[in-house]
């Protein structure tokens, strides 16, 4: 993550810390400072964020542990001012992993109210309206705020936990995708809900409950929509989807010769190759067209052609391959044979949409029969 660097490695996970997160220290001590309660109660309120956070980090350190049981490593955590991230290498595709790995993050949190609570017990009735700014039974309110994390980590939407729990429990009984949409449905009508009734009044109104209502929509539709995307590429292959019957321009064409083959065909981005087969470039449609008003048809294409250096392979995962597309700044993906070197196909958004087109056309078919 940008902006965030590292404090200490534990057991192969970096742990950073996000710059906001130390302007959330200053602003609470500036705070406490400002509002005259003086240098203790604002030095009281740093430690007492700087232990919940590691109250935070251990949550996250609960995911990680989890997921190195079953092999998953966890290059990093980051800690932001709104919590932790745990970025895991993958998530497990078995529901009962995922459960698991889900889980053991809140439990931490369950772990250290109960240690507090047998430890300090209850002194009062809980106010969870704690004031940073106010002192107070420093460990009581640390177990509120433990109690807290578990309660909004277990909410059933993505990106929560609860999300991911609910998703797994789903996936035990309907197949994977279908999980994850429900549960993302799940999690934005709750969002939802929670906006409305704020906006209506029927919730104190907060500027930072609205927006966490609003980044929950947006990560459960975000999740639905990269799972279902996918499912729909799942088990195939670079080679199931490119192109492979395009033209291809030699090295000395000019810009005429790309305008022959534009009109021709209904090909938009033309690869340049050499006598041997090898990929020069690509000259794309956008490409032609300005260059052709610019320097004329008689103009070499070799000047024009884009370099595009992110190739792929026929073998490679479409998912995969996918990513590489979108990251790349041609609108075609080479795709290279590694044995002999040769151009053997295009990798287009197009065609590997019509792909998926008749692959889904071909499952409703095999599902009504
Ligand atoms: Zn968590």
């Amino acid at each position: 993550m940008k902006w965030s660097f590292r404090i200490f490695t534990i057991a192969g996970t970096e742990v950073r810390v996000h710059v906001t997160f130390f302007l959330l220290l200053l602003f609470i001590a500036g705070h406490g400072l400002m509002s005259g309660q003086g240098m203790a109660v604002a030095l009281e309120s740093m430690l007492f964020i700087g232990v919940l956070f590691t109250c935070v980090l251990l949550h996250e350190f609960g995911h990680v542990l989890a997921a190195r049981g079953y092999g998953i490593r966890t290059p990093d955590i980051t800690l932001l001012p709104i919590g932790g991230v745990a970025r895991l290498e993958r998530m497990p595709r078995k529901p009962s992993q995922e459960l698991v790995v889900a889980i053991c993050g809140p439990l931490v949190n369950v772990a250290i109210a109960a240690a507090i609570y047998l430890i300090f017990g209850i002194s009062a009735v809980i106010d969870p309206a704690y004031d940073f700014g106010k002192t107070g039974n420093f460990f009581e309110k640390l177990m509120v705020w433990n109690v807290i994390m578990v309660v909004f980590n277990m909410i059933p939407a993505f990106p929560m936990d609860g999300g991911r729990v609910l998703r797994a429990l789903l996936a035990m009984f309907l197949d994977y995708g279908k999980a994850t949409r429900w549960a993302a449905a799940l999690g934005q009508g709750i969002a939802m809900l929670l906006a409305i009734s704020m906006l209506l009044n029927k919730v104190a109104f907060h500027p930072l409950l609205l927006l966490i209502a609003f980044f929950i929509f947006m990560a459960a539709g975000q999740e639905a929509a990269s799972v279902t995307q996918q499912e729909a590429t799942r088990d195939l292959r670079v080679k199931d989807a490119m192109l492979t019957d395009f033209r291809s321009l030699p090295p000395h064409a000019t810009l005429r010769d790309g305008v022959t083959l534009l009109l021709a065909g209904a090909q938009q981005d033309f690869p340049v190759l050499d006598t041997h087969g090898g990929m020069q470039g690509m000259l794309t449609r956008h490409d032609l067209i300005s260059a052709l008003a610019e320097n004329g048809p008689a103009h070499p294409v070799i000047d024009v052609m884009r370099r595009c250096p992110d190739a792929t392979q026929p073998a490679i995962d479409l998912t995969q391959a996918l990513d590489a597309l979108g990251a790349s700044d041609c609108p075609a993906l080479p795709v290279i044979d590694p044995l002999s070197g040769e151009l053997v196909g295009l990798l287009t958004a197009e065609n590997i949409g019509e792909t998926l087109m008749v692959r889904a056309a071909l499952m409703k078919m095999r599902a009504a029969a």
